[in-house]
Parts: structure tokens; C-alpha cells; sequence
């Protein structure tokens, strides 16, 4: 398969303004800002969706996003920020390489979301999560 262009600057072929990089992950920020310093943090490994990572992969982005987090509300003075991370087109996915968007809040800058709740049917509820119990295992 074709690497991504999410590969191609880990790989340095495209430029990035690179903003942390270990074994496992690699930062940058937007090239498409929501806001003064929205972030890109994605694992090395090609994986196209977040269901797909490794365990490796996903304990190294989750050891290095609150710091990288911490960094971007220190330099930006954001206090509120949103993380984002879509999965398949139908969920506005246009880059086919996992990647968590780091998104600083500035006033109406940043990420505006569209909430629509649902009321929580509780023997449905109760089903659904012994299905999803059992699904994931140990
Ligand atoms: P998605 O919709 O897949 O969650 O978001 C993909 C993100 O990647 C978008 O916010 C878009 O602006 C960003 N992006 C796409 N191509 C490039 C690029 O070549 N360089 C950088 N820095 N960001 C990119």
C-alpha cells in the first residue's frame, strides 16, 4: 500500500513544523489550524484507524499526549483545548494514517462541536455493555 502523507513526513520526504519525536511518535502542528496551535500527534506505525493500533503504539501516544497537551496550553495561554481522533470517512477521516488532533480553544476559535444526546434505554444499556464486556475481554 502507498505510504500516507502522514508517513511521508514522519519520514521527512514532506515538510513539517515538527514539534516532538521519540521511537514511536511523531508531532507536528496542521498545516489547516482550527486554532493558534492545533497539533497533529501520530504513531509512527501505518495503522489507519485507532482500532487497528498495536498496544505498543497506543501505550506510546498515551504516554506522550498529556505532555505534548501541557506544552501547547503553555505556549498558546489556551486554558480549554479539545483532543479529536476520527475514524472512517463517515466520520470526517481524510488522512487514512491514525493521528490525535490536539486542539487549543481560543475564545470561538478551535473545535465547535455538534451534540445531539440520546436518552439511555437501561435494559438496553445494560445488554449492550455485558456484549461490550465480553467483546473486549481481558
Ligand atoms: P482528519 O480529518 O483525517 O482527522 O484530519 C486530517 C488533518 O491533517 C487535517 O486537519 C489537515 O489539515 C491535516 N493535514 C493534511 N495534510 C497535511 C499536511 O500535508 N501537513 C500537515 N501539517 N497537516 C496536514
Amino acid at each position: 500500500m502507498a505510504d500516507t502523507i502522514f508517513t511521508r513526513i514522519i519520514k521527512g520526504e514532506i515538510p513539517s513544523h515538527k514539534v516532538y519525536e521519540d521511537a514511536h511518535v511523531f508531532a507536528f502542528l496542521d498545516i489547516a489550524p482550527l486554532s493558534p496551535g492545533h497539533t497533529l500527534v501520530v504513531p509512527k506505525e501505518p495503522a489507519a484507524t485507532l482500532d487497528a493500533l498495536s498496544d505498543e503504539a497506543s501505550a506510546a501516544i498515551g504516554r506522550v499526549l498529556p505532555r505534548i497537551c501541557r506544552a501547547v496550553m503553555k505556549e498558546t495561554g489556551a486554558t480549554a483545548y479539545n483532543i479529536l481522533q476520527n475514524n472512517g470517512a463517515e466520520a470526517h477521516q481524510a488522512v487514512f494514517h491514525v493521528h490525535f488532533h490536539v486542539i487549543p480553544k481560543h475564545g470561538a476559535s478551535g473545535l465547535g462541536i455538534g451534540w445531539k444526546p440520546q436518552r439511555l434505554d437501561a435494559a438496553a444499556g445494560r445488554d449492550l455493555a455485558d456484549r461490550l464486556a465480553a467483546a473486549i475481554g481481558s
